[in-house]
């Protein structure tokens, strides 16, 4: 059986999103600037695109900028902020520690040019305090940026009281929806968001288109030079099928998000349920502020990136912690900003499941990780000596 349980690093194309944009990569490749009939039909389709994706979280189409995806928007933001407030004198950045490293390393490049960036902790539920934003607000605080719900762990942070906040202070605030576009609601005008990223791929819209929100007023600053295409803050001919398919995929995704959700909770609290039952093992993330489909789990006395390889064995594709950070040796920056252990970090699963999923790939997973967890623990030193007592048991 094959099961792909890794939605939050990326989703399979929609039905609805692949009908929506063939037609502008065969009879309708007009380029969009170009004044003639036939590339007005892919104008007059970005135009639609724009209305839809505004509409799903209630902005302007003008305030819309489509972009090469979820990095891109979060650079554009948290760079287009860092310069109005250096205009004004003010340089200082708000952020967390466990953002995805599109923001943090975009800050950590400012940082380098003298801007002063202070990376609050989640508790250890995986949730930010507002109390904590509002405490490392100074009179030279250029920007805050929180996401809306982590990439790793899933937890929902704060949002419309950070954002309450933020307007009340007159604090520019970005907020990084990438993982919670498609998956919960989402109001730029009631939860008082200035700037906001998001990216088609992570609700069955294709790879390498995303969107930039900005409020009516925000100051954008290109990171990419050239022509006026959508007006005149991101150049570059407009990846029009793929731009079309995002709204398509988006539209899809809010319209049946209740849905979506009712099916996906069970399944998701399935995992929870029998996974725990595991002898030392540990829910990452508190589940009271969750997004429906993400599941991280900690086993102790075993390496995440050896389970990840024995379950790909058995069909199923799951995570450590971000694609980005597979691959090198060190644990998640997320779970060590949560408080764990380097020891415990290291032998995390993440699941993250959709609506395309069913209920007998649950099982499969269950079936298998509890299987797969004491076949690694017995091969494991670490393991030997916990059961000695030789080490403390952590989890
Ligand atoms: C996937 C992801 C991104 C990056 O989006 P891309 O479109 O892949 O560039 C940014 N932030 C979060 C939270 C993500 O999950």
């Amino acid at each position: 059986m094959f099961v792909y349980a890794d939605n939050a690093a990326t989703t399979s194309v929609s039905r609805a999103a692949l009908d929506a944009m063939l037609p502008y990569l065969t009879e309708n490749y007009g380029n969009p600037s170009s004044l003639y009939a036939f590339g007005q039909k892919a104008t007059e389709a970005l135009q639609e695109a724009r209305e839809t994706v505004a509409k799903c979280i209630n902005a302007e189409p003008r305030e819309i900028y489509f972009t090469s995806g979820g990095s891109e928007a979060d650079n554009q933001a948290i760079v287009s902020a860092a310069r109005a407030g250096a205009r004004k004198g003010k340089k200082h950045l708000i952020s967390t520690q466990f953002e995805h490293h599109a923001v943090l390393h975009t800050l950590a490049k400012l940082e380098k040019e003298g801007f002063e960036v202070t990376l609050l902790d989640p508790h250890a539920d995986g949730v930010i305090r507002l109390e904590d934003v509002e405490a490392a607000i100074r009179p030279d605080t250029a920007l805050v940026s929180v996401m809306f719900a982590n990439n790793e762990i899933g937890t929902v942070q704060p949002i419309a009281e950070i954002g309450a906040l933020c307007r009340a202070r007159g604090i520019p605030f970005h907020t990084d929806a990438v993982q919670a576009a498609g998956h919960m609601p989402i109001d730029v005008k009631a939860m008082n968001i200035d700037l906001l990223a998001l990216s088609g791929h992570k609700f069955h819209a294709p790879k390498g288109v995303g969107v930039l929100y900005a409020r009516r007023g925000m100051v954008l600053t290109n990171i990419i030079e050239g022509g006026a295409q959508e007006r005149g803050k991101r150049a570059g001919t407009e990846n029009v099928a793929g731009i079309v398919a995002l709204a398509a995929a988006l539209r899809e995704s809010c319209e049946h998000m209740e849905e979506n959700t009712a099916k996906i909770i069970p399944m998701r609290d399935k995992l929870f349920t029998e996974l725990s039952k595991i002898p030392h093992s540990k829910i990452n993330g508190s589940l009271e502020h969750h997004v429906p489909g993400t599941v991280n789990m900690c086993f102790e006395g075993i390496e995440g990136e050896s389970l990840l390889l024995m379950l790909d064995d058995q069909g199923i594709c799951a995570s450590s912690g971000s694609a980005c950070t597979s691959g090198s040796l060190d644990p998640s920056h997320v779970l060590l900003s949560i408080g764990l252990p380097h020891e415990v970090a290291h032998g995390s699963l993440r699941l993250s499941i959709g609506e395309y999923n069913s209920m007998e790939e649950i099982d499969h997973i269950i079936e298998t990780v509890p299987q797969v967890v004491s076949y690694l623990r017995n091969m494991s030193p670490v393991w030997d000596e916990l059961q000695k007592g030789q080490r403390p048991h952590l989890i």
